[in-house]
C-alpha cells in the first residue's frame, strides 16, 4: 500500500529501530513509548487490522520469541491490538502493541 506508513517504515522508506525480522513479520520501537519497552509487530502482508488476519499463529510465535529474548516471561507484559474507531487505531496496517518493563495500568487497574 503505497501510502501507508508501515508499508513505508517496511520498505526502509522510513527509518524505525529494528527488534525483529523473519520472512512475514517486522517489529520495531513504537515512536511515542506508552511503557518501558513498547514494540509494534507488523505482518509484511498488509492488511487494515485484524479483521483481515486469518494466521494469527505466525505473529505470536514471533512476539513469543521476543519476550523470551528480553525475559518479559516472568515479570509480564501486554499484548494489545487497536481496531478502527472505537479500538482507537491510528494507523491502519495490522499491528500488535507489546508493552513491558513497568507496571503497566489501565484496563480499570
Ligand atoms: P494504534 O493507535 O493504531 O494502535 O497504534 C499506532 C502506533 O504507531 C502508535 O503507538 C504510534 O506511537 C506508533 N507510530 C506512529 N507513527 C510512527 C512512526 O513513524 N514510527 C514508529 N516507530 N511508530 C509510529
Ligand atoms: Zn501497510
Amino acid at each position: 500500500m503505497d501510502d501507508c506508513l508501515f508499508c513505508k517504515i517496511l520498505k526502509g522508506e522510513i527509518p524505525s529501530e529494528k527488534i525483529y525480522e523473519d520472512d512475514k513479520v517486522y517489529a520495531f520501537k513504537d515512536i511515542a513509548p506508552m511503557a518501558k519497552y513498547h514494540f509494534l509487530f507488523i505482518p509484511k502482508e498488509h492488511g487494515q487490522n485484524i479483521n483481515d488476519v486469518s494466521d494469527f499463529n505466525t505473529i505470536f510465535e514471533a512476539i513469543k520469541k521476543v519476550v523470551a529474548e528480553y525475559n518479559f516471561t516472568d515479570d509480564g507484559y501486554r499484548v494489545v491490538t487497536n481496531v478502527n474507531k472505537f479500538g482507537g487505531q491510528t494507523v491502519f496496517h495490522t499491528h500488535f502493541h507489546l508493552l513491558a518493563g513497568e507496571q503497566l495500568t489501565g484496563f480499570g487497574r
